[in-house]
């Protein structure tokens, strides 16, 4: 076998589908936030906006977040040396469990490297906790939902037609009444802007006597009034059994989590592969994390910024006849339908304009509804979604005379 041809042809495929993807060298600048320093593959550089970073209160920033961390490696150094079982088990990350259950007011909370793999490690662990379970997944659920579900048996999973309370109920009556079952869903689906029906779920749930599994990744730190995600904003948050979030987005830092009730985190805890057989976070990432929700929990005036932000620059985009989707939460996605198209019009407002905004292609998106997708913070300042939106009109019309892109308002 040539592997090295295979390699080749494998990224061919790729490249010819107009989907190979190019990372920005970004270095942020500490303290002004959304600002940072693009480098360029010969070295030279310029300042950019960030437009589609998911630190979405700029929490990545936040001094108080800063200070933690810095005390944290003076007095605890870098890495925690080792998994949580064998001597990985910090004061800071006892603390940040705590903190994490207190945010979701639930007995228990565990922590995971990533929102990634908690999703991926607890969902799979479900299977191994409740024999003959059946889990209810949304079609557009995140990769790593999918990831944790699939490692069950194909006829242990049932997928419904996204935010379709019907077909769930329609699946959830033809199944076994004696399985155990499980719904998982996110509240929050970051590539539409779309949020899910979760009193509707929760209803279904009770119904048919399933637990629900809720992704608030997209949601923590940004929604209810302490920052706690939709489930606290729709109040529901006692009826969802088992909440997984990240500390990665909203809250500026890295790692994932769930909290339920103690029984359910023990026993993940007990059983989960991706929590037990892994080095645990930083010391530094835990107290950093611990200072940004403590903040967030207080400070419900920089949810209220980040809405009106994501209201007023909907409103400039929609007012300048872009094609804007209807996001009903704090994501700004503008449909371009077309993988080169989209990556074109994001290299131009790189380059030309210094606006950074990274291309949506598939398998992230279906194919034909690449997009560009904004995420205003309450940081990006009207004269920043100015600049963007002039950007965007120029290039829309010079990018339909070139036949760029499929969409005119
Ligand atoms: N769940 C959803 C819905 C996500 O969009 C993501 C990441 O984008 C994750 C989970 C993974 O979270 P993390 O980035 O912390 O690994």
């Amino acid at each position: 076998m040539d592997y090295r041809a295979a390699f080749q042809t494998a990224l061919g495929r790729i490249h010819a589908e107009g989907r190979y993807r190019v990372f920005a060298d970004l270095k942020r600048y500490r303290g002004e936030f959304p600002r940072a320093s693009w480098t360029r593959a010969d070295g030279t550089s310029s300042d950019v906006t960030v437009w589609c970073s998911n630190d979405y209160l700029g929490q990545g920033q936040n001094p108080l977040v800063l200070d933690a961390m810095h005390t944290a490696i003076e007095e605890a150094g870098a890495g925690s040396g080792g998994t949580r079982n064998i001597s990985g088990t910090t004061h800071y990350h006892v603390e940040l469990e705590r903190e994490l259950a207190d945010l979701h007011q639930k007995e228990a909370a565990l922590l995971f490297t990533s929102g990634y793999v908690s999703n991926e490690a607890s969902l799979s662990t479900l299977y191994k906790i409740l024999p003959g379970l059946l889990i209810f997944s949304d079609e557009l659920n995140h990769n790593s939902m999918i990831s944790g579900i699939r490692s069950g048996k194909r006829e242990q999973r049932r997928v419904f037609r996204h935010n379709d309370l019907e077909h769930l109920e329609q699946l959830l009556l033809e199944a076994d009444p004696d399985a155990p079952k499980v719904i998982a869903f996110e509240s929050v689906y970051s590539m539409d802007g779309d949020i899910a029906d979760l009193r509707g779920t929760v209803a279904l749930a009770r119904k048919y006597g399933a637990m629900t599994y809720l992704d608030e990744v997209h949601a923590v730190g940004m929604y209810g009034s302490r920052g706690a995600g939709v489930a606290e904003r729709d109040g529901v948050m006692a009826d969802i059994d088992i909440v997984e979030g990240t500390l990665g987005k909203a809250f500026g830092v890295m790692g994932g989590y769930i909290a339920a009730d103690a029984v359910i985190v023990d026993a993940i805890r007990s059983y989960a592969d991706g929590f037990i057989f892994t080095t645990s976070l930083p010391p530094a990432l835990a107290a950093g994390a611990v200072a940004s929700i403590r903040y967030l929990k207080a400070h419900n005036e920089v949810r209220i910024a980040h809405q009106a932000r994501a209201a007023m620059l909907k409103a400039k985009m929609a007012k300048a006849g872009l094609p804007v989707m209807p996001s009903v939460s704090h994501i700004v996605p503008v449909l371009v339908g077309d993988a080169v198209h989209c990556k074109l019009i994001s290299d131009i407002l790189l380059e030309d304009h210094g606006i950074y905004v990274q291309p949506i292609n598939y398998p992230t998106v279906p194919r034909g509804t690449e997009r560009l997708r904004f995420t205003p913070s309450p940081a990006h300042t009207d004269g920043m979604m100015d600049e963007l939106v002039e950007a965007l009109e120029a290039l829309w019309v010079r990018c339909n005379v070139q036949r760029i892109g499929g969409y005119a308002a």
